[in-house]
Parts: C-alpha cells; structure tokens; sequence
C-alpha cells in the first residue's frame, strides 16, 4: 500500500492510496477535483472513492472524479442521500476491499451522524476524517458529546502502531491547545519540536499514531488523572472531562 498525501483546500489533506499488487488506485475524501486530479492522473485512473463523512470539504471532488474515471464511490448508509454519487452503502463493522487491500468500518458517530473510519488493519493504517486529528478531535456538529467520546474511544483501542491519517492540517492550533490546558505532559515538548520542524519545512505532520495520540492527544487523556488535577475537576468523569474540553477547544 503506498499513500500520497494531497493538499486540498486550505487546510485538508485528502490521500490516495494505490495498492501496487492488485493496479487500484483509490482516494480518500477528495475535497476538490483539481488537486486530487493532478495526482490521479500521474496513474492515468481511479477505481474507488472512500468518503468519511459527507461535509462539503470531503466529497466536493466526487463527481467530477466519479465521471472522469468512472470511479465507484463508498460510503455511510445512512448518508446515502447526502453523499454525492455514492455507490455501494456501507454498515458498521463491515469489511469490504479495495483491490487486494482490506478494510474494516468503523462507524464514529459525533462529528456528523454518518461519520465512518477505514481502518486496514492488515497496513496498520486508520482514515479518520474529521473525528480524531493530530493531537485533537473534531468538533460535535450533529452527534453529542457522549457520541464523540465513544468514538474516540473505539480509535484509541485500535492497536497502538496504527498509522492515523486525518482529514485536517489542525496540529499547530490543537498543539497550542494541549500546551495550555495539559502543561504537565512532559511528552507535549517533544511533539512540539517535531510539528514545528515538519511545519517549518512545508511538511504535513500528518501521519500520527495512536501510540502518539494516547501520549499527547488531551482528548485522549480525559481518563489521566494528573489532567483532570490540573484542569482543577479530580473528582469529575472522563465523559465530563471530555465535555469541558471540547467547549474550551470551540472557544479556543
Ligand atoms: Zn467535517
Ligand atoms: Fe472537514
């Protein structure tokens, strides 16, 4: 499996993935057609679109792909009517395949409703769109708190050397985040020195992983003792430490 990772927008990344053993060639959120063609077309196809969620800034390419390559799009089930050109409807826990290569769904609800993750667990790699980002998590437009939490959950029970590959630039600002609110993580200085290094070089920080996120990701750590002292609520759940963060982080 080799991934490219595309510049789209201002701050989202969208990925093609091309399984050189089967010749697929597959993008993940395409935000826009100009540049995610410019690297398609380097492979002259496209076989599949994956969409996580069915936000402008992750499907807006859709069609204009789906008709130039005749891809085949996959996504939620229940966004089946807000997923532009979907074509093969996906359930919770469902495995399905692009070419040779394997992936399993992971329904994230939170974010959006239909929010899905793809997870190949063979490549150790997870695609999780606007639901867990570099040292952050998205924020909960259509799901509840306690929906965005479980989400998170179920990511941060992935094994801990899969590769995370989000649908957003966000790191600096969820750094700057985490340094405020979590200053005595100790691990948060080491992670600084390395986003500020890929972000000097032009670099995307992404991909992260989960070992990184459980060390550093503060909404990975609602459970960490020593957060919830600093934040001043020793007493308060991971579900109410979760809440409070995200209302801070949406102010932020
Ligand atoms: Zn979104
Ligand atoms: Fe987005």
């Amino acid at each position: 499996m080799k991934i490219e990772t595309i510049h789209c927008l201002s701050d989202n990344y969208s990925y093609l993935i091309f399984d050189e053993k089967a010749n697929t060639v597959s993008i993940i959120d395409p935000s826009e057609f100009s540049s995610c063609d410019r690297i398609i077309s380097k492979y002259k196809k496209l076989d599949y679109i994956l969409n996580t969620h069915h936000h402008s800034d992750h499907v807006d390419g859709n069609l204009k792909l789906k008709e130039k390559y005749k891809a085949k799009i996959f996504g939620f089930k229940n966004d089946k009517n807000r997923i532009p050109g979907i074509d093969f409807l996906l359930k919770d826990g469902e495995v399905s395949k692009i070419g040779n290569l394997k992936f399993k769904v992971i329904h994230v609800p939170g974010h959006t409703s239909g929010h899905i993750a793809f997870y190949f667990e063979d490549e150790k790699v997870v695609f999780t769109g606007d639901t867990l980002f570099s040292l952050g998590c998205g924020r909960v437009f259509e799901g509840t708190n306690k929906e965005m939490y479980q989400s998170l959950i179920k990511l941060k029970n992935l094994p801990i050397n899969t590769k995370v590959f989000c649908g957003h630039e966000y790191t600096k600002k969820n750094l700057d985040f985490c340094l405020k609110y979590d200053n005595s993580n100790s691990q948060l200085v080491e992670k600084a020195k390395f986003i500020n290094s890929k972000l000097n070089n032009s670099l995307p920080t992404i991909p992260t992983t989960i070992e990184e996120e459980l060390k550093t990701n503060i909404f990975l750590r609602c459970d960490n003792h020593e957060l919830k002292k600093g934040l001043g609520y020793n007493q308060a759940s991971d579900q109410e430490i979760f809440n409070k963060l995200r209302g801070l982080k949406d102010a932020f």
